[in-house]
């Protein structure tokens, strides 16, 4: 960006104008929210798009966000989990500061919330099965009916209560209930369960409770202990608004925070159901969490996505109720943008092609210079080692090229990057016929972009010495599932037979540039003509350095003929 330019504002949405009215009438003077993921699984570019929400709204108008656990289901918890949340919520730029929170911190308090409703005559111990409590519920036609045991009295449901927390009874012979309405048009008001029995250990609590509290009643009430103003949330939970505030009133909540809700990311071309992720690892159908063709913020970071795209993506796609189906492209976009502003360049030649520059002397090295980034001179230059064995792309070269193709051909030049114009003198195969070298001359006056007397050469590829490059492996991936939206085309819905059995390419002969000898593990390059790529977190230094692909570039011809 240009220093003289004051940023563009970000485009507003409907939740920034709910808050702005709120700051102005003076309803709220400070923005509070909270991000509350369910530790039992891995995030995902969705909750990007709730994290940039949630952590985004206090940092442009004042306030704080809480990082809250939501770890209230003990069966399906895990702490390795939660410290996996932590990493990309930090990995995204945010930051909770001292307000790291559980919803387990408020199993107490949420007692004592349950307790007061009961003494208000607004909770009852019930004690019918849980088929039986599904069967009284009703449809979404037929009203449900009250259970035998909802006229408990006050006196007799406190004791009941107590006597589940201390471990009395057995899983699902008792729950707690809000006495609400059986009839309620809305499901969710029908006397929902706020209580059950696990005789379970907590990951955190350990075995201090054998009572835990559901959802829809720890929810809201955590949200009133921590101050939260604006409580948003995705559209699924629209329909468990009138219990939340239900819950707040009548439990005495110190406050009553209001929740808004916003449409889910959908990501064409991938996943975004913990349930679908689960099953791709655990069948092994990617190589883990963090395989980088996954959705996950892991496997994303791991692809070597700048954490600065995602938050440029989540702004992009902005918020509202209206359906988010974003085009996988979308997210590839932002990538360019940041990478191309950010990455140095490279050279790497993937699939090599050994050519013999038969006029440059054996054992002659010639450095040539070249720019680190072509737009920013303060990124510094690079050098180059020219050797007579040099090794260009197979691609590069065709032996019965069609027209306009600006490569290497027969009898034809093309310019080598930052050096100079060679001409195809020979081919040369090996017995089984297969093209193992070309021969070819260089042109010494064609230093510096010079053109060679007489004619124009178009063409310029890129190359790296054969003697002085580094091997390297260079996984190419592709989008995880042929399908925009897998598994809607199947009658069965069977979102795995739409994998794209060509996501990954594994290149194990590939070479870099020279002076890329000790890359670090997470950095980030343009190869020049063949996208950006990302140093692997997982390579360990004993191995072939691996490189990921990130995005390809979009078209590199256009921009290469305009920037040499
Ligand atoms: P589960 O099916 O286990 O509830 P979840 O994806 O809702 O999975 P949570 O850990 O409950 O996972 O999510 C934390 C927060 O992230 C919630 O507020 C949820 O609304 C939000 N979130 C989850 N998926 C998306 C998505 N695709 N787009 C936007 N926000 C999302
Ligand atoms: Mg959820």
């Amino acid at each position: 960006m240009n220093e003289n330019q004051t940023p563009a504002p970000p485009p507003s949405h409907f939740i920034r104008k709910i808050i702005e009215a709120d700051l102005e009438s003076g309803k709220h003077q400070q923005v509070v929210t909270r991000f509350p993921p369910e530790p039992n699984g891995f995030l995902h570019i969705g909750h990007a798009k709730s994290i940039f929400l949630n952590f985004g709204m206090p940092r442009d108008y004042g306030g704080h966000c809480f990082m809250r656990f939501d770890d209230t289901n003990p069966v399906k918890e895990d702490a390795t989990y939660s410290q996996a949340i932590l990493e990309d919520v930090r990995w995204l730029g945010f930051d909770w500061g001292n307000r790291l929170t559980h919803a387990s911190d408020y199993f107490e308090q949420l007692y004592e919330f349950a307790c007061v409703l009961i003494r208000r005559g607004k909770a009852y111990v019930d004690s019918l099965s849980a088929e039986k409590i599904r069967e009284y519920r009703g449809t979404l036609t037929e009203p449900g009916s009250n259970s035998p045991f909802r006229d408990r009295t006050i006196e007799e449901n406190l004791d009941l209560f107590q006597r589940m927390r201390d471990g009395e009874f057995e899983d699902g012979s008792h729950v707690l209930r809000a006495k609400i309405d059986m009839a309620a048009p809305n499901i969710h008001m029908r006397d929902p369960t706020l209580y059950r029995i696990r005789k379970v250990s907590h990951h955190r609590t350990g075995n201090a409770w054998c009572i835990y509290p559901m959802y829809d009643f720890t929810h809201c009430l955590s949200d009133a202990l921590e101050g939260v103003t604006h409580s948003l949330c995705t559209l699924e939970f629209e329909d468990n608004r009138p219990l939340y505030d239900w819950v707040l009133q009548e439990a005495e909540a110190p406050c009553l925070p209001k929740q808004y809700e916003f449409s889910r990311l959908n990501l064409q071309y991938t996943v975004l159901s913990k349930r679908k992720l689960i099953q791709l690892v655990e069948e092994n159908h990617v190589g883990g969490w963090d395989d980088p063709r996954m959705p996950s913020l892991i496997g994303i970071r791991r692809r070597g996505f700048p954490p600065e795209s995602i938050r440029l993506f989540c702004e992009r796609i902005g918020i509202s109720k209206s359906e988010n189906n974003i085009d996988f492209s979308v997210l590839e976009d932002c990538a360019r943008e940041v990478l191309n502003q950010d990455a140095p360049r490279a050279f790497a030649v993937l699939k090599p092609l050994k050519v013999v520059i038969t006029n440059f002397p054996e054992d002659q090295v010639e450095m040539l210079d070249a720019p680190v980034h072509p737009q920013n001179p303060e990124a510094g230059r690079r050098s180059l080692p020219l050797t007579r064995e040099i090794l260009i792309e197979e691609d590069d070269f065709l032996e019965d090229p069609p027209r306009k193709f600006f490569r290497l051909a027969p009898g034809k030049e093309v310019r080598l990057r930052y050096g100079y114009v060679i001409r195809c003198d020979e081919v040369v195969r090996d017995d089984s016929g297969k093209i193992s070298e070309l021969r070819c001359t260089y042109d010494p006056q064609t230093a510096k972009g010079a053109q060679p007397e007489g004619r124009k050469v178009k063409g310029i590829i890129h190359w790296v010495s054969a003697t002085q490059s580094i091997p390297t492996e260079v996984r190419l991936y592709d989008r995880l599932f042929r399908e925009a939206s897998p598994g809607s085309k199947h009658e069965d819905g069977d979102f795995l037979r739409d994998l794209n059995p060509d996501s990954i390419q594994i290149l194990k002969n590939c070479r870099l540039e020279a002076g890329m000898k000790n890359v670090e593990r997470g950095s980030r390059y343009q190869f020049e003509r063949l996208g950006y790529f990302c140093a692997d977190l997982k390579n360990s230094s004993n191995e072939l350095p691996v490189f990921n692909r990130i995005v390809t570039l979009r078209d590199t011809w256009a921009k290469l003929a305009k920037s040499d």
